[in-house]
Protein backbone atom coordinates (compact mmCIF):
# COMPACT_ATOMS: atom_id res chain seq x y z
CA UNK A 1 0.00 0.00 0.00
CA UNK A 2 1.23 3.67 -1.03
CA UNK A 3 1.10 6.88 1.44
CA UNK A 4 0.20 9.63 0.31
CA UNK A 5 3.55 10.87 -0.67
CA UNK A 6 3.69 7.88 -2.85
CA UNK A 7 5.87 5.43 -0.97
CA UNK A 8 5.50 2.27 -0.06
CA UNK A 9 4.27 1.36 3.38
CA UNK A 10 5.91 -1.58 5.29
CA UNK A 11 3.35 -3.18 7.76
CA UNK A 12 4.72 -4.15 11.09
CA UNK A 13 2.45 -6.67 11.60
CA UNK A 14 0.43 -8.18 8.64
CA UNK A 15 -3.00 -9.32 9.27
CA UNK A 16 -3.24 -12.49 6.93
CA UNK A 17 -6.46 -12.46 4.56
CA UNK A 18 -7.99 -15.47 5.93
CA UNK A 19 -7.35 -14.35 9.74
CA UNK A 20 -9.48 -11.46 8.92
CA UNK A 21 -11.71 -13.25 7.56
CA UNK A 22 -12.09 -15.36 10.75
CA UNK A 23 -12.73 -12.84 13.40
CA UNK A 24 -14.64 -11.46 11.34
CA UNK A 25 -17.08 -14.28 11.25
CA UNK A 26 -15.76 -15.26 14.85
CA UNK A 27 -17.49 -12.14 16.61
CA UNK A 28 -20.98 -13.29 15.02
CA UNK A 29 -20.82 -16.54 16.84
CA UNK A 30 -22.61 -17.80 20.08
CA UNK A 31 -18.29 -18.33 21.80
CA UNK A 32 -17.87 -14.35 21.15
CA UNK A 33 -21.62 -13.45 22.62
CA UNK A 34 -20.55 -15.10 25.50
CA UNK A 35 -17.28 -13.61 25.98
CA UNK A 36 -19.06 -10.22 25.07
CA UNK A 37 -21.76 -10.68 28.06
CA UNK A 38 -18.71 -11.24 30.23
CA UNK A 39 -17.38 -8.24 30.13
CA UNK A 40 -17.13 -5.95 33.12
CA UNK A 41 -15.09 -2.98 33.11
CA UNK A 42 -15.37 -1.26 29.31
CA UNK A 43 -18.29 0.10 28.22
CA UNK A 44 -19.04 0.05 24.13
CA UNK A 45 -21.04 2.45 22.26
CA UNK A 46 -23.97 2.68 25.44
CA UNK A 47 -27.78 3.89 23.68
CA UNK A 48 -27.29 7.53 25.89
CA UNK A 49 -25.48 10.25 25.96
CA UNK A 50 -24.37 12.89 29.06
CA UNK A 51 -26.43 14.67 31.61
CA UNK A 52 -25.59 17.76 30.56
CA UNK A 53 -27.24 17.61 27.08
CA UNK A 54 -30.82 16.21 29.09
CA UNK A 55 -29.82 19.65 30.77
CA UNK A 56 -29.55 21.98 27.63
CA UNK A 57 -32.80 20.17 26.04
CA UNK A 58 -34.73 21.09 29.64
CA UNK A 59 -33.66 24.70 29.38
CA UNK A 60 -34.49 25.15 25.63
CA UNK A 61 -38.02 24.39 26.41
CA UNK A 62 -38.21 28.01 28.27
CA UNK A 63 -38.57 31.13 26.97
CA UNK A 64 -35.94 33.55 26.52
CA UNK A 65 -33.61 30.73 28.25
CA UNK A 66 -29.77 30.71 27.21
CA UNK A 67 -28.28 27.46 28.29
CA UNK A 68 -24.93 28.12 29.75
CA UNK A 69 -22.24 25.12 30.07
CA UNK A 70 -20.28 25.93 33.36
CA UNK A 71 -17.16 23.67 31.89
CA UNK A 72 -15.10 22.73 29.06
CA UNK A 73 -16.01 24.26 25.32
CA UNK A 74 -15.68 20.62 23.93
CA UNK A 75 -18.01 19.11 25.82
CA UNK A 76 -20.52 22.23 24.86
CA UNK A 77 -19.78 21.89 21.36
CA UNK A 78 -20.83 17.76 21.79
CA UNK A 79 -23.63 18.93 23.49
CA UNK A 80 -24.56 21.40 20.67
CA UNK A 81 -23.95 20.02 17.50
CA UNK A 82 -25.98 16.40 18.86
CA UNK A 83 -29.24 18.45 19.27
CA UNK A 84 -28.20 20.32 16.13
CA UNK A 85 -27.16 17.25 13.99
CA UNK A 86 -30.99 15.42 15.46
CA UNK A 87 -33.41 18.57 14.67
CA UNK A 88 -31.29 20.09 11.53
CA UNK A 89 -32.01 23.07 13.66
CA UNK A 90 -29.41 25.70 15.61
CA UNK A 91 -28.86 24.69 19.55
CA UNK A 92 -27.61 28.32 21.01
CA UNK A 93 -25.98 27.67 24.00
CA UNK A 94 -22.95 28.98 25.45
CA UNK A 95 -19.65 27.93 27.72
CA UNK A 96 -17.60 29.85 29.79
CA UNK A 97 -14.94 27.86 28.92
CA UNK A 98 -12.82 26.41 31.30
CA UNK A 99 -9.54 25.56 30.73
CA UNK A 100 -6.12 24.44 32.55
CA UNK A 101 -6.05 26.86 34.77
CA UNK A 102 -9.85 26.37 35.80
CA UNK A 103 -9.03 22.73 36.80
CA UNK A 104 -6.21 24.04 39.24
CA UNK A 105 -7.66 27.17 40.75
CA UNK A 106 -11.80 26.49 39.98
CA UNK A 107 -14.06 27.88 37.50
CA UNK A 108 -15.92 31.11 39.47
CA UNK A 109 -13.73 33.38 37.23
CA UNK A 110 -14.73 31.85 33.99
CA UNK A 111 -17.92 31.85 35.06
CA UNK A 112 -18.57 35.21 36.51
CA UNK A 113 -17.03 36.45 32.99
CA UNK A 114 -19.20 34.07 30.92
CA UNK A 115 -22.35 35.31 32.85
CA UNK A 116 -21.44 38.75 31.92
CA UNK A 117 -20.70 38.22 28.33
CA UNK A 118 -24.08 36.03 27.79
CA UNK A 119 -26.01 39.01 29.58
CA UNK A 120 -24.57 41.48 27.12
CA UNK A 121 -24.69 39.64 23.84
CA UNK A 122 -27.34 37.44 23.86
CA UNK A 123 -30.17 39.15 26.15
CA UNK A 124 -31.43 36.14 27.73
CA UNK A 125 -34.70 36.20 30.06
CA UNK A 126 -33.10 33.57 32.00
CA UNK A 127 -29.67 31.62 32.08
CA UNK A 128 -29.64 27.84 33.20
CA UNK A 129 -26.33 26.73 34.63
CA UNK A 130 -25.33 23.62 34.05
CA UNK A 131 -21.84 21.63 34.11
CA UNK A 132 -19.94 19.45 32.40
CA UNK A 133 -17.48 16.83 34.17
CA UNK A 134 -14.51 18.56 34.79
CA UNK A 135 -15.91 21.22 37.12
CA UNK A 136 -18.19 18.14 39.20
CA UNK A 137 -14.65 16.45 39.21
CA UNK A 138 -12.78 19.27 40.37
CA UNK A 139 -16.20 20.22 42.84
CA UNK A 140 -16.70 23.45 42.03
CA UNK A 141 -19.57 25.06 44.18
CA UNK A 142 -22.04 26.44 42.09
CA UNK A 143 -24.38 28.19 45.04
CA UNK A 144 -21.76 30.26 45.90
CA UNK A 145 -20.46 31.06 42.73
CA UNK A 146 -23.91 32.36 41.32
CA UNK A 147 -24.41 34.08 44.68
CA UNK A 148 -21.69 35.93 44.51
CA UNK A 149 -22.30 36.20 40.45
CA UNK A 150 -25.52 38.11 41.96
CA UNK A 151 -23.51 40.73 44.57
CA UNK A 152 -20.76 41.53 41.75
CA UNK A 153 -23.51 42.35 39.60
CA UNK A 154 -22.39 39.81 36.60
CA UNK A 155 -26.13 39.03 36.11
CA UNK A 156 -29.02 41.60 36.74
CA UNK A 157 -30.60 41.12 40.40
CA UNK A 158 -33.93 40.20 38.65
CA UNK A 159 -32.50 37.38 36.19
CA UNK A 160 -33.38 34.03 36.92
CA UNK A 161 -30.21 31.51 37.19
CA UNK A 162 -31.42 28.64 37.32
CA UNK A 163 -28.38 25.79 38.13
CA UNK A 164 -27.88 21.73 37.91
CA UNK A 165 -24.83 19.66 38.75
CA UNK A 166 -24.91 17.29 36.15
CA UNK A 167 -22.24 15.14 36.23
CA UNK A 168 -21.55 12.75 33.21
CA UNK A 169 -19.57 10.42 34.95
CA UNK A 170 -23.06 9.17 37.16
CA UNK A 171 -25.85 9.04 35.30
CA UNK A 172 -27.10 10.06 31.53
CA UNK A 173 -29.03 13.01 29.32
CA UNK A 174 -32.60 11.56 31.24
CA UNK A 175 -30.89 12.34 34.88
CA UNK A 176 -29.71 15.96 33.41
CA UNK A 177 -32.67 16.84 32.27
CA UNK A 178 -34.63 15.73 35.37
CA UNK A 179 -32.00 17.74 37.16
CA UNK A 180 -31.86 20.89 35.02
CA UNK A 181 -36.17 20.67 34.68
CA UNK A 182 -36.33 20.61 38.58
CA UNK A 183 -34.07 23.79 39.06
CA UNK A 184 -36.00 26.14 36.78
CA UNK A 185 -39.28 25.09 38.35
CA UNK A 186 -37.49 25.59 41.79
CA UNK A 187 -36.51 29.01 40.70
CA UNK A 188 -39.59 30.59 38.91
CA UNK A 189 -42.64 29.26 41.30
CA UNK A 190 -40.38 30.37 43.94
CA UNK A 191 -42.85 33.02 46.29
CA UNK A 192 -45.19 32.40 43.51
CA UNK A 193 -47.88 30.13 45.08
CA UNK A 194 -51.20 31.59 46.39
CA UNK A 195 -53.20 29.85 48.73
CA UNK A 196 -56.79 29.51 47.03
CA UNK A 197 -55.74 30.65 43.57
CA UNK A 198 -56.20 27.74 41.05
CA UNK A 199 -55.08 28.53 37.29
CA UNK A 200 -57.59 25.78 36.48
CA UNK A 201 -54.62 24.56 34.07
CA UNK A 202 -53.08 20.95 33.30
CA UNK A 203 -49.74 21.13 33.70
CA UNK A 204 -48.14 18.75 31.51
CA UNK A 205 -44.62 16.98 31.72
CA UNK A 206 -43.43 15.11 28.57
CA UNK A 207 -40.06 13.88 29.96
CA UNK A 208 -36.95 14.02 28.14
CA UNK A 209 -38.61 13.52 24.37
CA UNK A 210 -36.73 15.03 21.06
CA UNK A 211 -39.48 14.59 19.10
CA UNK A 212 -41.00 17.87 18.29
CA UNK A 213 -43.99 16.42 17.20
CA UNK A 214 -45.19 15.03 20.28
CA UNK A 215 -45.34 18.27 22.15
CA UNK A 216 -47.77 19.45 19.31
CA UNK A 217 -49.43 16.47 19.67
CA UNK A 218 -49.88 16.73 23.67
CA UNK A 219 -51.47 20.67 22.70
CA UNK A 220 -53.57 19.46 20.05
CA UNK A 221 -55.16 16.76 22.30
CA UNK A 222 -55.83 18.79 24.95
CA UNK A 223 -57.19 21.63 22.87
CA UNK A 224 -59.72 18.72 21.61
CA UNK A 225 -60.61 18.11 25.17
CA UNK A 226 -61.04 21.86 25.74
CA UNK A 227 -58.31 21.53 28.41
CA UNK A 228 -55.91 24.33 29.40
CA UNK A 229 -52.51 23.99 29.15
CA UNK A 230 -48.76 24.52 30.17
CA UNK A 231 -46.46 22.09 28.59
CA UNK A 232 -43.49 22.11 30.49
CA UNK A 233 -40.61 22.42 29.15
CA UNK A 234 -41.96 22.91 25.72
CA UNK A 235 -39.69 22.56 23.10
CA UNK A 236 -41.87 22.34 20.14
CA UNK A 237 -40.71 25.78 18.38
CA UNK A 238 -36.94 25.88 19.88
CA UNK A 239 -36.59 23.09 17.66
CA UNK A 240 -39.10 23.67 14.85
CA UNK A 241 -39.08 26.71 14.01
CA UNK A 242 -40.51 28.28 10.97
CA UNK A 243 -37.78 29.06 8.13
CA UNK A 244 -38.94 32.46 7.31
CA UNK A 245 -35.49 34.43 6.46
CA UNK A 246 -35.21 35.64 10.48
CA UNK A 247 -33.30 34.16 12.83
CA UNK A 248 -34.55 33.72 16.26
CA UNK A 249 -32.28 32.72 19.01
CA UNK A 250 -35.12 32.11 21.30
CA UNK A 251 -37.74 30.54 19.24
CA UNK A 252 -40.19 29.17 21.60
CA UNK A 253 -40.26 27.64 25.11
CA UNK A 254 -42.85 27.76 27.98
CA UNK A 255 -43.67 31.48 28.75
CA UNK A 256 -41.71 32.19 32.20
CA UNK A 257 -45.03 33.92 33.55
CA UNK A 258 -46.74 30.60 32.52
CA UNK A 259 -44.32 28.44 34.17
CA UNK A 260 -43.84 30.43 37.59
CA UNK A 261 -47.87 30.02 37.38
CA UNK A 262 -47.87 26.45 37.08
CA UNK A 263 -47.37 26.03 41.12
CA UNK A 264 -51.05 26.83 41.11
CA UNK A 265 -52.72 25.04 38.48
CA UNK A 266 -55.26 22.40 38.53
CA UNK A 267 -53.54 19.29 37.93
CA UNK A 268 -49.81 18.10 37.23
CA UNK A 269 -49.02 15.37 34.81
CA UNK A 270 -45.83 13.50 33.85
CA UNK A 271 -45.67 11.35 30.74
CA UNK A 272 -41.80 10.44 31.37
CA UNK A 273 -41.86 9.09 34.57
CA UNK A 274 -38.39 7.53 34.26
CA UNK A 275 -37.05 10.68 33.04
CA UNK A 276 -38.39 12.99 35.87
CA UNK A 277 -38.74 11.43 39.21
CA UNK A 278 -36.61 14.21 41.27
CA UNK A 279 -39.08 16.17 39.43
CA UNK A 280 -42.38 14.68 39.62
CA UNK A 281 -41.44 14.06 43.84
CA UNK A 282 -40.79 17.72 43.98
CA UNK A 283 -43.59 18.96 42.43
CA UNK A 284 -46.01 16.83 44.90
CA UNK A 285 -44.16 18.27 47.80
CA UNK A 286 -45.11 21.78 46.52
CA UNK A 287 -47.42 22.13 43.50
CA UNK A 288 -51.33 22.72 44.07
CA UNK A 289 -53.64 20.14 42.54
CA UNK A 290 -53.92 17.02 41.63
CA UNK A 291 -50.34 14.69 40.82
CA UNK A 292 -50.57 12.28 38.20
CA UNK A 293 -47.87 9.80 36.89
CA UNK A 294 -48.61 7.57 33.74
CA UNK A 295 -46.25 6.26 31.02
CA UNK A 296 -45.51 8.12 27.86
CA UNK A 297 -48.48 7.68 25.83
CA UNK A 298 -47.42 5.35 22.98
CA UNK A 299 -49.84 2.66 21.10
CA UNK A 300 -53.09 2.57 22.12
CA UNK A 301 -53.51 1.50 25.61
CA UNK A 302 -51.00 3.77 27.34
CA UNK A 303 -52.87 6.32 24.58
CA UNK A 304 -56.06 5.32 26.64
CA UNK A 305 -54.41 5.61 30.19
CA UNK A 306 -53.75 9.40 29.42
CA UNK A 307 -57.20 10.46 27.59
CA UNK A 308 -58.84 9.07 30.59
CA UNK A 309 -56.88 10.56 33.30
CA UNK A 310 -57.70 13.60 31.78
CA UNK A 311 -61.27 13.40 31.12
CA UNK A 312 -61.46 12.07 35.06
CA UNK A 313 -59.22 15.23 36.43
CA UNK A 314 -61.09 17.62 34.67
CA UNK A 315 -64.73 16.21 34.78
CA UNK A 316 -65.12 16.13 31.06
CA UNK A 317 -66.16 13.86 28.40
CA UNK A 318 -63.91 12.27 25.48
CA UNK A 319 -64.48 14.52 22.97
CA UNK A 320 -66.01 12.37 19.62
CA UNK A 321 -63.06 13.52 17.38
CA UNK A 322 -61.38 11.87 19.78
CA UNK A 323 -63.11 8.60 19.87
CA UNK A 324 -62.98 8.75 16.39
CA UNK A 325 -59.09 9.20 16.00
CA UNK A 326 -58.71 6.26 18.20
CA UNK A 327 -60.79 4.29 16.00
CA UNK A 328 -59.26 5.48 12.81
CA UNK A 329 -55.81 4.49 14.77
CA UNK A 330 -57.26 0.69 15.57
CA UNK A 331 -58.16 0.45 11.96
CA UNK A 332 -54.97 1.32 11.00
CA UNK A 333 -53.47 -1.36 12.98
CA UNK A 334 -55.92 -4.10 11.64
CA UNK A 335 -55.06 -3.41 8.03
CA UNK A 336 -51.65 -3.82 9.01
CA UNK A 337 -51.45 -6.06 11.60
CA UNK A 338 -50.79 -9.12 9.49
CA UNK A 339 -47.50 -7.71 8.11
CA UNK A 340 -46.33 -7.12 11.76
CA UNK A 341 -47.82 -10.28 13.71
CA UNK A 342 -45.10 -12.71 14.82
CA UNK A 343 -42.26 -10.57 13.78
CA UNK A 344 -39.30 -10.27 16.09
CA UNK A 345 -37.76 -6.77 17.31
CA UNK A 346 -34.99 -5.62 19.20
CA UNK A 347 -35.42 -2.42 21.13
CA UNK A 348 -32.98 -0.26 22.92
CA UNK A 349 -32.95 3.13 24.51
CA UNK A 350 -33.87 5.04 27.36
CA UNK A 351 -36.48 3.77 29.52
CA UNK A 352 -39.64 5.91 28.95
CA UNK A 353 -39.42 5.36 24.76
CA UNK A 354 -38.40 1.43 25.82
CA UNK A 355 -41.99 1.17 27.97
CA UNK A 356 -43.62 2.52 25.39
CA UNK A 357 -41.96 0.89 21.52
CA UNK A 358 -42.82 -3.11 24.56
CA UNK A 359 -46.28 -2.06 25.15
CA UNK A 360 -46.84 -0.97 21.34
CA UNK A 361 -45.42 -3.74 19.52
CA UNK A 362 -47.33 -6.44 21.93
CA UNK A 363 -50.44 -4.62 20.69
CA UNK A 364 -49.52 -4.95 17.38
CA UNK A 365 -48.56 -8.95 17.84
CA UNK A 366 -45.44 -8.08 17.59
CA UNK A 367 -42.48 -9.66 19.99
CA UNK A 368 -40.08 -7.46 21.68
CA UNK A 369 -37.68 -10.70 21.49
CA UNK A 370 -34.58 -8.80 23.10
CA UNK A 371 -35.11 -5.22 24.79
CA UNK A 372 -31.99 -3.12 25.72
CA UNK A 373 -31.06 -0.25 28.15
CA UNK A 374 -27.68 0.80 28.27
CA UNK A 375 -28.76 2.76 31.67
CA UNK A 376 -31.99 1.11 33.64
CA UNK A 377 -32.91 0.00 37.22
CA UNK A 378 -35.03 -2.79 38.87
CA UNK A 379 -38.25 -0.73 39.01
CA UNK A 380 -38.06 -0.41 35.02
CA UNK A 381 -36.93 -3.84 34.68
CA UNK A 382 -39.95 -5.20 36.49
CA UNK A 383 -42.50 -2.73 34.22
CA UNK A 384 -40.91 -4.36 31.25
CA UNK A 385 -41.37 -7.78 32.54
CA UNK A 386 -45.12 -7.22 33.42
CA UNK A 387 -45.69 -6.32 30.24
CA UNK A 388 -43.89 -9.39 28.67
CA UNK A 389 -45.90 -11.36 31.06
CA UNK A 390 -49.26 -9.83 30.18
CA UNK A 391 -49.14 -10.76 26.83
CA UNK A 392 -48.65 -14.34 25.05
CA UNK A 393 -46.02 -12.38 22.43
CA UNK A 394 -44.34 -11.67 25.47
CA UNK A 395 -43.45 -15.03 25.68
CA UNK A 396 -39.52 -15.96 25.02
CA UNK A 397 -38.68 -12.19 25.12
CA UNK A 398 -35.78 -10.96 27.22
CA UNK A 399 -34.57 -8.17 28.68
CA UNK A 400 -30.86 -6.60 28.78
CA UNK A 401 -30.31 -4.20 31.37
CA UNK A 402 -27.32 -1.90 31.72
CA UNK A 403 -25.91 -3.27 28.41
CA UNK A 404 -24.45 -1.46 25.32
CA UNK A 405 -25.05 -1.53 21.42
CA UNK A 406 -21.90 -3.75 21.24
CA UNK A 407 -23.82 -6.44 23.13
CA UNK A 408 -26.60 -6.23 21.15
CA UNK A 409 -24.88 -6.71 18.09
CA UNK A 410 -23.83 -10.12 19.63
CA UNK A 411 -27.68 -10.68 20.60
CA UNK A 412 -28.80 -9.80 17.03
CA UNK A 413 -26.24 -11.93 15.30
CA UNK A 414 -26.81 -15.08 17.27
CA UNK A 415 -30.53 -15.39 17.72
CA UNK A 416 -32.00 -13.43 14.83
CA UNK A 417 -34.71 -10.82 14.79
CA UNK A 418 -36.69 -9.00 11.61
CA UNK A 419 -35.73 -5.32 12.84
CA UNK A 420 -35.01 -2.91 15.30
CA UNK A 421 -36.15 -0.08 17.08
CA UNK A 422 -33.85 2.31 18.69
CA UNK A 423 -31.76 5.26 17.66
CA UNK A 424 -28.82 6.09 14.29
CA UNK A 425 -26.46 4.33 16.61
CA UNK A 426 -28.02 1.21 15.95
CA UNK A 427 -27.60 1.16 12.28
CA UNK A 428 -23.73 -0.69 12.18
CA UNK A 429 -25.66 -3.97 13.95
CA UNK A 430 -28.54 -3.44 12.08
CA UNK A 431 -26.17 -3.37 8.63
CA UNK A 432 -24.14 -6.26 9.91
CA UNK A 433 -27.85 -8.55 10.39
CA UNK A 434 -29.52 -7.10 7.56
CA UNK A 435 -32.25 -5.99 9.07
CA UNK A 436 -34.10 -2.80 9.18
CA UNK A 437 -33.95 -0.41 11.45
CA UNK A 438 -36.84 1.77 13.04
CA UNK A 439 -35.39 5.44 13.69
CA UNK A 440 -38.12 5.98 16.82
CA UNK A 441 -35.18 7.15 18.86
CA UNK A 442 -33.15 9.96 19.51
CA UNK A 443 -30.80 10.72 18.37
CA UNK A 444 -31.41 10.59 14.50
CA UNK A 445 -28.41 11.64 12.45
CA UNK A 446 -28.82 9.81 9.01
CA UNK A 447 -32.40 10.66 8.44
CA UNK A 448 -34.59 13.75 7.96
CA UNK A 449 -37.48 15.72 9.86
CA UNK A 450 -38.27 12.12 11.97
CA UNK A 451 -38.68 14.76 15.10
CA UNK A 452 -41.28 16.00 13.33
CA UNK A 453 -43.73 12.81 13.35
CA UNK A 454 -45.19 11.81 16.58
CA UNK A 455 -44.66 8.83 18.25
CA UNK A 456 -47.25 9.72 21.16
CA UNK A 457 -51.16 9.22 20.88
CA UNK A 458 -53.14 7.83 18.50
CA UNK A 459 -51.45 9.53 15.28
CA UNK A 460 -48.12 8.24 17.08
CA UNK A 461 -49.34 4.38 16.83
CA UNK A 462 -50.57 5.28 12.93
CA UNK A 463 -47.30 6.89 11.90
CA UNK A 464 -45.25 4.12 13.68
CA UNK A 465 -47.45 1.34 12.20
CA UNK A 466 -47.36 2.78 8.45
CA UNK A 467 -43.18 2.55 9.22
CA UNK A 468 -42.77 -0.76 10.13
CA UNK A 469 -45.35 -2.19 7.63
CA UNK A 470 -44.45 -0.74 4.87
CA UNK A 471 -40.91 -1.18 5.07
CA UNK A 472 -41.63 -4.56 5.57
CA UNK A 473 -43.58 -4.45 2.52
CA UNK A 474 -40.55 -2.60 0.31
CA UNK A 475 -38.25 -5.45 1.89
CA UNK A 476 -40.53 -8.13 -0.09
CA UNK A 477 -41.05 -6.08 -3.30
CA UNK A 478 -37.56 -5.91 -3.51
CA UNK A 479 -35.93 -9.79 -2.73
CA UNK A 480 -39.15 -11.70 -4.04
CA UNK A 481 -38.76 -13.56 -6.93
CA UNK A 482 -40.54 -12.62 -9.94
CA UNK A 483 -43.59 -14.57 -9.69
CA UNK A 484 -44.63 -13.52 -5.96
CA UNK A 485 -44.06 -9.42 -7.21
CA UNK A 486 -47.80 -8.66 -6.97
CA UNK A 487 -49.36 -5.33 -7.19
CA UNK A 488 -51.42 -6.24 -4.03
CA UNK A 489 -49.78 -6.78 -0.85
S1 LIG B 1 -19.04 12.83 29.42
FE1 LIG B 1 -18.12 14.57 30.53
S2 LIG B 1 -16.27 15.02 29.37
FE2 LIG B 1 -17.59 13.80 28.03
S3 LIG B 1 -18.83 15.29 26.84
FE3 LIG B 1 -20.02 14.70 28.64
S4 LIG B 1 -19.52 16.27 30.14
FE4 LIG B 1 -17.91 16.36 28.59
Amino acid sequence: MANLLGLEVKKIVATPPEEIERVKNWINSEEYKEQNFARQALVINPAHACQPLGAQLAAHGFEGTLPFVHGSQGCASYYRSTLNRHFREPAPAVSDAMTEDGAVFGGQNNLHEGLENAVALYKPKMIAVFTSCMPEVIGDDLTAFIKNARTKGHVPKDMPVPFANTPSFNGTHIHGYDSMLLSILQTLTEGKQVEGRCTGKLNLIAGCDFNTADYREYKRIMKEFGVPLTVLADIADSFDSPCNGTYNIYAGGTPLEDAADSINGKATMTLGPYATPKTFSWIKDNYAGKHVSLPMPMGIEKTDAMIMKVAELFGKEVPESLKNERGRAVDAMTDAQQYMHGKKFAVYGDPDYLVGYVSFLLEMGAHPYHIVCSRGSKKLEKELQGLLDGSMYGKGCKIYMNKDLWHLRSLVMTDPVDAMIGDSHGKFAARDANIPLFRFGFPVFDRVNMHRYPRIGYQGVIYMVSQICNKFLDIKDETCEDRFFELMR
